[in-house]
């Protein structure tokens, strides 16, 4: 029998495993088995090159629970190593900068394992002692027993064994029963294992007898060895793709389409990836992909590993490049992954682009639910977008589908302001907004739907991606000014009229809640409404952006502020300004001289000290012209309001704008509903 030490330079590599990998620790069976199916595959590839002569016979993977010896045996069938094999691939384990790499990593251990071909070893994570059996496949091989309990001392020597390959039998340690219970093996090796390329037996199979399920004499095999993402995309019809998601995702939705990856320059990779139905939000998802290394599950915490907006996606990645048993801070920061993501978008980008291409009609079809994957994508990755400009669409209220370009074309002569801009009127509440749309289809302008949850953002990224491109809700301005193509011109009132018309109106504007209306007027068509009430498109994003981010509370907090545009050139405002002015020009008269008599000596006041500071007597006097012309002011205000009052039609037509917009609230409301009848 030979004795020996391990090849630690540290003084013990176990305590730092079991300590480390802890929570980790069911990787071990993953690990096992992997080294199982390695040393199988490995044979029939000597057979192939003709150089395994013997009977292959079965290369099959078995994982054994003996529950009252508390082992857990992994069997193969595989090449099987001889005495100086275990020397060298086990005893001699390739760490000689054991010490530095444990510094290093102690962070995450699970790099520790794997990064340094630790896999076998993690077997003592769970055990108190591992024993291999193992014969080579080699001819007149003798077969070998290598024992360790843990400390770096081991002993190996020769026994019989009628089997080629190996057997490695986990004496599970009182912390770890767990690994003694059946079905915790089985849970394991589905999660693992259950692509694995070679048949993998644990169990038997079941049957249901006498009212309950009994073991047969059948063993069962736990995995699917010909995975559909290892198949030949023209050898799959659609329902394999569709029973496949169902497989990996029970109880899901059918998938809108899928995208089947098969790449094998620069780097190998397969895969096939899921455009999920999404129902609410940007819900994370925790049926994530799935990352394999040759069918081996290595994590489906992808993040930071795939680009961002495919954690929308769902499915497996499976790459040799794609590194086993590595932290995710490892995989992330790990190049060829890198390189794994960006190629996967541009796939993902060009595949897009096939399918918009091949079936428009089918790719308009799903829009509204695969929107969501393609504006997050762009918003979150340059080369993502720039790829995706050719197929993403923007749909009308018509429910038309355009490109980007497509649409320019479309709206561009009619939709270009006085500054050149091509404007994009669009709506996020195609019901609430549904006057505003109205008039501007009547204006010959389309008009977009966004309604979408990334829509706000999306619009600022085309503005500043598009030159001269701009995007204005289709309630923000009155529609004759939503595109400006002359400076228009502001009523032409009499500051009198003026001051008389905004008095009218805006003591008469109901207290809404968080809101703020300036009034403003403007000689529109004769036709337009007498009031109009909009909300300017910056001031609005803005708000609506700090809802959502932190750091903006500031405008989150400020109230909504609407303008209220009367049109003087409405037949109603016009009589209403003519009443008014015949009911109360002798009231407002002694009113309006003392402001002009002030308002002139003010100026002349002012032109004598015109460039020199004003001594005190002038600024006295200047202070006293400025109080009189303000009371003067306040005194016709109060005349104007107090008649205002008396004018239900002033209100009303106040109320109806509001109530166009959704502004009419509570008391405000019952109000409205009372003069209304009450006028009827
Ligand atoms: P890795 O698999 O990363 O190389 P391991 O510590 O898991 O590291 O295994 C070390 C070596 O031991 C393997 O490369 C292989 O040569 C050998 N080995 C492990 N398990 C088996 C097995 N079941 N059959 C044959 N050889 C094995």
């Amino acid at each position: 029998m030979q004795k020996g030490h391990i090849g630690v330079t540290t003084e013990n590599i176990f305590p730092v495993i079991k300590k480390f990998l802890y929570s980790d620790n069911e990787i071990f069976l993953r690990e096992l088995v992997a080294n199982a199916i390695d040393a199988s595959r490995k044979l029939r590839t000597l057979a192939s090159f003709g150089d395994f002569k013997g009977e292959l016979g079965e290369l099959n993977v078995e994982v054994k629970v003996d529950k009252e010896a508390g082992t857990l045996t992994v069997s193969d069938r595989g090449i099987g190593m001889t005495e100086e094999e275990i020397d060298k691939y086990i005893n001699q384990i390739a760490f000689s900068g054991a010490e530095e790499f444990v510094n290093k990593f102690k962070d995450s251990a699970t790099s520790i394992i794997g990064h340094f071909g630790l896999g076998f070893y993690s077997a003592f994570m769970v055990s108190k002692k591992v024993e291999i059996r193992t014969l080579s496949y080699k001819e007149g091989a003798q077969a070998v027993k290598w024992v360790c309990d843990g400390s770096p001392e081991y002993e190996m020597e020769p026994i019989e064994k009628a089997d080629r390959g190996t057997d490695v039998v986990l004496y599970i340690d009182d912390d770890n029963k767990e690994y003694l219970e059946q079905s915790r093996i089985d849970a394991l090796l589905k999660k693992y294992c259950r692509f694995l390329p070679v048949p993998v037996i644990s169990g038997k199979e079941q049957e249901w007898k006498d009212g309950k399920y009994v073991d047969t004499d059948k063993p069962k095999i736990v995995n699917a060895t010909e995975p559909l993402w290892t198949k030949k995309p023209s050898d799959l019809t659609d329902e394999d793709y569709r029973t496949f998601y169902h497989e990996l995702y029970p109880g899901q939705e059918d998938p809108l389409f899928w995208i089947h990856l098969n790449v094998d320059y620069p780097f190998t990779l397969t895969g096939v990836l899921y455009f999920p139905k999404i129902k609410s939000n940007l819900d994370i998802r925790k049926d994530r992909i799935q990352l394999y290394c040759n069918q081996v599950f290595v994590t489906d915490s992808v993040e930071g590993v795939v680009p961002e907006f495919m954690m929308l996606l769902q499915g497996v990645i499976d790459s040799p490049d794609i590194p086993l048993n590595v932290s995710r801070s490892y995989l992330q920061s790990d190049r060829n992954v890198k390189k794994i993501s960006n190629h996967i978008t541009k796939k993902v980008a060009s595949r897009l682009d096939e399918l918009f291409k091949a079936d428009r009609t089918d790719f308009e079809k799903k829009w509204d639910d695969i929107r969501i994957f393609i504006q997050y994508g762009m918003l979150t990755d340059e080369k993502f977008a720039e790829a995706a400009m050719n197929f993403c669409l923007l749909k009308d209220t018509d429910g038309k589908y355009f490109t980007l370009e497509e649409y320019r074309k479309l709206i561009e002569a009619e939709q270009t302001d006085k500054d050149g801009d091509v404007v994009y009127l669009y709506t996020t509440d195609a019901t609430a907004q549904y006057s505003y749309i109205e008039a501007a289809k009547d204006k010959g302008y389309n008009v977009l739907v966004m309604d979408g949850q990334l829509d706000g953002h999306f619009i600022s990224m085309l503005e500043s991606k598009k030159e001269k491109t701009r995007f204005v809700r289709v309630d923000s301005d009155v529609t004759s000014r939503l595109i400006p193509k002359e400076e228009d011109a502001d009523a032409a009132l009499t500051p009198d009229q003026v001051s008389m018309l905004t008095t009218l109106f805006h003591s008469q504007v109901p207290k809404v809640e968080k809101a703020e209306f300036l009034v403003s007027f403007k000689n529109l068509d004769s036709k337009d409404d007498p009031v109009l009430v909009t909300q300017n498109e910056y001031m609005r994003r803005m708000k609506e952006m700090a809802a959502t981010q932190p750091g903006m509370a500031f405008y989150a907090e400020m109230p909504d502020s609407y303008n209220l545009i009367v049109n003087t050139a409405q037949p109603l405002v016009e009589s209403v300004l003519k009443e008014a002015e015949a009911a109360l020009a002798s009231e407002l008269k002694p009113y309006r001289e003392i402001v002009e008599r002030d308002n002139k000596k003010l100026t002349e006041l002012r032109s004598e000290f015109k460039d020199n500071k004003p001594s005190d007597e002038q600024k006295k006097e200047e202070d006293a012209l400025m109080a009189s012309v303000d009371a003067a002011r306040k005194e016709q205000e109060s005349i104007i309001g107090s008649y205002a009052a008396t004018l239900p039609k002033v209100r009303q037509m106040i109320d109806l704008a509001l109530l166009g917009n959704g502004l009419l609230r509570g008391k405000a409301l019952t109000e409205f509903v009372r003069r209304s009848v009450e006028l009827l």
